[in-house]
């Protein structure tokens, strides 16, 4: 095929290879991951077990090239991933996402040498990363952060709290940042590599959530955590850079996440409909509840080739914060009005933990939440608007 003919193909065409790994993962969801989602939602915990699984399967250090373990696959792939884990559990999905599109994402791009070589290989073969930006007092201001880095020697002494760390209660690395010159403001804040080992770190308390519980949500504290240099990454400063770089790729893995939880919602709703009887017939054979249907089908549809087209054009090297932006906007809209609208065409089964509706909806909640609420979307898509 020319790369003419290619260009022209449509957004939701997949290579033979991107369409052999959506299977793989779909199979792994349903056999693997099905069984055990309320178990895993009532107990607020992904089983090590699990998290062993998904390393074996190779989802959790997608980008990461072979020399190191890696499947050294394309940001892509993660977005395939994201989306079929979520469409069966949201919550597996999340962890999933941190690894690829928050952590490994940044550390292909911002790691050296020596730092792949130590990190890499642990990574891609059994240790799940954090990402730790927020704190208490700086989530969409992000950048206030009052975690301190200051230089000893070859050492920095990093000292404060980090807030809602995704997989925090599960992570071996955390790819956290502190503020190594905050006379400097936002320029002062850099990136670094802590391990979980390192004295003076530990995990605080696990968040009780509505949705995504088996995902763990935790504090960090650090008091006087000696980091070396050696684990800067990138540069001393330039985390900001690092931040904004990996949440803009972010945001596209909740698009798909999102739109992985639509679907499944959905399809157990369809399947419902099908199945239910009222008045004598099939709820499915009400022209309202078609066209309820069919409504979640064209929205979930709508987003699918959102989520598509920016990943797509993230890894032609093409601008996408715009459009990254717009999709977690729009997608994680979707995900909440599909989880809805799917447990409503269960009427009240669909309130009760019988059925997987009700998951679905407390699942959604968080896509307008985290990795820049909704407003934030929209000051970054008005501000673009404004610029040009
Ligand atoms: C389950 C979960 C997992 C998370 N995982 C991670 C993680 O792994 N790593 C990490 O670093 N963080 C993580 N977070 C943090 C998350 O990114 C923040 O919660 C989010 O960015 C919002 O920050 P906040 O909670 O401080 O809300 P606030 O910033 O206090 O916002 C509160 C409200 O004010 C609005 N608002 C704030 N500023 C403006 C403005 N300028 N204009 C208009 N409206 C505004 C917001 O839209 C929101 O509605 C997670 C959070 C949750 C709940």
């Amino acid at each position: 095929m020319s790369v003419d003919q290619e260009l022209h193909l449509p957004l939701m065409t997949l290579s033979e290879e991107e369409d052999l790994f959506r299977k793989t993962v779909r199979e792994f969801a349903e056999e693997q991951i099905k069984p055990r989602v309320m178990d895993m939602d009532r107990e607020a915990k992904i089983p090590r077990e699990v998290i062993d699984q998904l390393f074996g399967l190779g989802v959790m250090g997608i980008e990461i090239p072979a020399d190191y373990g890696g499947a050294e696959s394309s940001f892509f792939m993660s977005i395939l991933a994201i989306e079929e884990l979520a469409r069966v559990d949201p919550a597996v999905a999340t962890c999933v996402d941190v690894q690829n599109t928050l952590v490994n994402n940044a550390l292909v791009r911002w790691l050296n040498p020596d730092q792949k070589a130590k990190f890499f290989p642990r990574l891609a073969t059994d240790t799940v990363g954090a990402y730790a930006l927020s704190e208490s007092a700086s989530g969409s201001d992000a950048f206030a952060l009052q975690t301190r880095a200051r230089l000893d020697g070859d050492t920095f002494v990093l000292n404060g709290r980090k807030m809602w760390t995704t997989n925090g209660g599960e992570a071996g690395l955390y790819l956290l940042f502190a503020n190594a010159d905050p006379d400097k403001g936002y320029k002062g804040i850099t990136a670094f590599m802590v391990e979980r080992d390192m004295p003076g770190f530990s995990v605080g308390k696990k968040e009780d959530k509505l949705g995504i519980r088996a995902s763990s949500t935790c504090e960090l504290i650090l008091e006087d955590v000696r980091v070396p240099r050696s684990q800067v990454v990138g540069e001393i400063g330039k985390g900001y850079k690092v931040a904004v770089e990996t949440l803009n790729e972010g945001r596209i893995g909740i698009g798909a996440q999102m739109i992985g939880l639509a679907q499944g919602a959905f399809q157990c709703a369809l399947a419902y409909a099908k199945e239910r009887a009222q008045f004598g017939h099939a709820i499915a054979d009400f022209q309202a509840v078609q066209f309820e249907l069919a409504e979640l089908a064209t929205e979930i549809e709508a987003g699918r080739l959102m989520v598509y087209n920016t990943a797509r054009l993230k890894e032609n090297g093409q601008p996408f914060a715009h459009t990254a932006a717009m999709t977690k906007y729009f997608c994680s809209q979707v995900g909440e009005r599909v989880a809805s609208r799917a447990l409503e065409i269960f009427g009240g089964v669909g309130f009760t933990k019988e059925y997987p509706a009700e998951k679905y909806y407390r699942d959604a909640k968080i896509g307008k939440i985290y990795e820049g609420t909704s407003n934030m979307q929209l000051k970054t898509i008005a501000a673009n608007l404004l610029r040009s």
